[in-house]
């Protein structure tokens, strides 16, 4: 690297650079506009130049650069204005340098201290601790409600950082995009920034499956020809109308990103080439705010004109837009070639809405119609309510609802109300009120009865029957989906459970008084031990709902009230041991950690990784250290959470030792397939299968076959030749 011994030369081009950079800022900054903001702008570009003048990033740059870069994002991408710019620009300055944030509030304002304040503390959870995200999660939302700018920025950061984070070490790179996965694309998503999403989403693939990442890329590339001629030659007769209705207007063509072709993939088990032509095509008009409604749907006649829509495929995103701020008219039409495509309509508002995000556009631009923002807001401190909640519990409830596509219900009285897709009635009942929640003992949804579980359909028109003798039952969790009914019934039980403890402790005093046991803490231990209960208040629940085997009691040996002993009764091999033992002569086959040491692990049942997978070690509380598989769908969650529970693991040579594996073969039923399956593995593949199921259904077939192969290379050459077989259409792994 080049960063070491600059000579003058290059000293002189980076200033140079530098300055290039600042005044491409000043050119995007199209919301900086008066002659003081200028001024202010150019105050905070020199303090930031200054404060960060000896630091350099990890790719040998000048650390200003990334200031810079973050304040171009956030003006450029998000549409941010003056204060959050500055903002950007000295964003890591409090954290990393000499300037406090009295300086920053003197200098500026007590606005841009308290944003540089929250990012400043964000910065401390997320960029250097290393453990226990989703608490920091948490009190990254809690700032959300303090000032929405302090997340655009700190989102604009983290997109930075995933742009070059090519200079980091491995172990940092997956990281970093795990949790960007984890925590920033989901919180993107919701504030409505949906080109930065994307981007965050497959950055993260880039770092966290190299392979696959690449391997679409470069597919996508060779097929761009073929997806450009059928949108141009789609796109002929919708282009002709709307010129001939003078409607000013532009037409794209979208494919869907990396990341989403491979979650696609995934999902439904296809290949790239089954799914690479599904795109979108986008048609934005240029119009007053008061004329974009009709021309949306003047555009959607113009549409479907030529090509038939599917009814079931309409979505009006204009009249009932969605609570993160989009606005949309989409339809999905069949083309003469026989695909289906979808159609984008929207204005150019909306466009920019739909990319840069409903926050930015609205709080910090125009100042108006804050309304349906707030109420978003709202909802999340809402979330926030329960303090009680586990952290992660809280993060997988609070993600539920970033991701959940929407559906509109109305109430009796005609209100609207948003939920998420496959809510039930009885989430509909919290979301009317708690106190209905709680009581709901069915509903009426389109003047019929049905009972509390029923999933709604957006328009469905709801009824909740309630009565005071109802209360939530551990059942109800199943039937809801929003985090608010969640928690909600979780604290009622945990309500409910509190007062069963504190009726069951007098039984339990009375029950160990027979016994001739005294009641104190050595012997609360060694009954506690008995049961394998965590503590006295989960006795007391049990003993209160009779479910405590008071005849194990008897294996106690008391003397003079106290515990002393127990009768010795066989000690039963523990599955984990028992792993242990069997794979005994496979320890020298993984080396994990830092110093590549043999420690005992075992293979995560989740993801059953092989030889040849890419690894890390996961240290478990109760099992020695697991082995997952880089791209396990636990893997993003372990990796942002128990990041200092992560160690380094590779296979070492790969021996004549058996792994089990799963793969899945589709193909067309034919009398004998399966047979000739079978017998290619194991005959002339000498391989041997542990089960081997499999489903016919209308002449296609699925099977699922678990056999043991000693490596990736193994498994791909297994599969490739049962591709081989007449019939057979697909081969893929199944993680367990
Ligand atoms: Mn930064």
């Amino acid at each position: 690297m080049s960063e070491k011994g600059i000579g003058i030369g290059q000293e002189e081009a980076e200033k140079r650079a530098i300055k290039r950079r600042y005044r491409a800022l000043l050119k995007v900054s199209k919301n900086v506009r008066t002659k003081k903001d200028k001024e202010k702008l150019r105050k905070a570009f020199d303090i930031a130049l200054e404060a960060h003048k000896d630091m350099r990033r990890k790719s040998g740059e000048p650390y200003i650069y990334h200031p810079l870069e973050v304040a171009r994002i956030v003006a450029e991408e998000i549409g941010l204005g003056t204060t959050s710019i500055i903002c950007a620009l000295l964003h890591d300055t409090v954290e990393d340098t000499e300037i406090s944030l009295e300086d920053i509030e003197r200098l500026f304002g007590p606005k841009e201290r308290t944003i540089i304040d929250g990012l400043t503390k964000l910065s401390e959870v997320v960029d250097y601790t290393v453990s226990m995200q989703a608490e920091n999660f948490r009190k990254i939302l809690l700032t959300l409600s303090d000032d929405v700018r302090v997340i655009l920025i700190k989102l604009a950061d983290r997109l930075h950082n995933m742009r070059t984070l090519d200079s980091m070490r491995r172990d940092k790179q997956l990281k970093i995009a795990s949790e960007t996965l984890y925590l920033f694309s989901p919180l993107a998503h919701r504030l409505g920034l949906y080109a930065l999403k994307t981007e965050l989403e497959d950055l993260s693939l880039k770092y966290t499956e190299p392979e696959v990442y690449d391997e679409i890329t470069t597919k996508l590339k060779k097929t761009k020809a073929v997806r450009t001629r059928f949108v141009n030659q789609f796109s002929v007769p919708i282009v002709r109308e709307l010129k001939k209705q003078k409607i000013k207007f532009e037409l794209k063509g979208r494919t869907k990103s990396v990341y989403s072709i491979f979650q696609k993939m995934k999902k439904k088990n296809v290949n790239f080439e089954e799914i690479y032509d599904v795109f979108a095509i986008r048609i934005i008009l240029e119009t007053q705010p008061q004329n974009e409604k009709a021309l949306c749907w003047n555009t959607y006649s113009v549409v479907t004109d030529f090509y038939q829509p599917n009814p079931d495929r309409l979505r009006d995103w204009i009249s009932t837009p969605k609570a993160n701020g989009y606005e949309s008219l989409h339809t999905t039409v069949m083309s003469p070639g026989g695909k289906w495509v979808e159609v984008q309509i929207r204005s150019s508002r909306m466009d920019e809405i739909a990319e840069k995000g409903y926050a930015a556009h609205w709080k910090y631009k125009e100042g108006a119609n804050e309304s349906s923002f707030d109420l978003w807001i709202n909802k999340i401190r809402e979330l926030l309510e329960n303090p009680e909640k586990d952290a992660i519990e809280f993060i997988d409830d609070f993600k539920l609802n970033l991701f959940a596509e929407e559906i509109f219900i109305f109430t009796p009285k005609g209100e609207i109300r948003n939920l998420p897709k496959r809510a039930s009635a009885l989430d509909f009942a919290f979301e009317i009120h708690s106190e209905v929640g709680y009581h709901c003992m069915g509903a009426k949804v389109n003047h019929k009865l049905v009972p509390l579980s029923t999933q709604l359909k957006s328009g469905d028109q709801v009824e909740i029957i309630t009565s005071k003798k109802q209360k939530p039952n551990e059942s109800w969790l199943d039937y809801v989906i929003t985090g608010k009914a969640k928690s909600k019934i979780k604290s009622a039980l945990r309500e409910d459970k509190k007062r069963l403890a504190e009726e069951g402790k007098p039984k339990v005093q009375k029950w160990l008084k027979k016994s001739g046991i005294k009641l104190n803490e050595a012997n609360m231990k060694e009954i506690l031990k008995l049961y394998r209960l965590p503590n006295d208040h989960e006795l007391f629940y049990r003993f209160s709902i009779d479910r405590i085997n008071i005849k194990r009691l008897d294996s106690l040996i008391v003397e003079k009230g106290q515990i002393v002993g127990k009768e010795s009764a066989p000690v039963k091999q523990s599955e984990f041991e028992k792993q242990l033992i069997q794979k005994g002569k496979t320890e020298e086959m993984l080396v994990i950690g830092e110093e590549m040491d043999h420690f005992d692990y075992k293979i995560a049942p989740c993801c059953n990784p092989i030889p040849g997978d890419e690894v890390f070690g996961f240290i478990s509380i109760n099992e020695g250290i697991k082995i997952h598989k880089t791209n396990c769908p636990n893997a993003v969650q372990l990796m942002s959470n128990y990041a200092y529970r992560i160690v380094k693991a590779r296979w070492t040579s790969q021996q004549q030792i058996a792994f089990l594996a799963g793969i899945k073969v589709t193909g067309i039923d034919d009398l004998g397939l399966v047979n000739k399956i079978t017998q290619l593995i194991s005959e002339q593949l000498n391989v041997n299968m542990r089960s081997i199921s499999f489903d016919s259904n209308d002449g296609i077939f699925e099977g699922t076959i678990m056999l043991y192969v000693h490596d990736t290379k193994h498994l791909h050459k297994l599969a490739n030749q049962i591709k081989g077989i007449e019939g057979v259409i697909n081969v893929s792994r199944i993680d367990a």
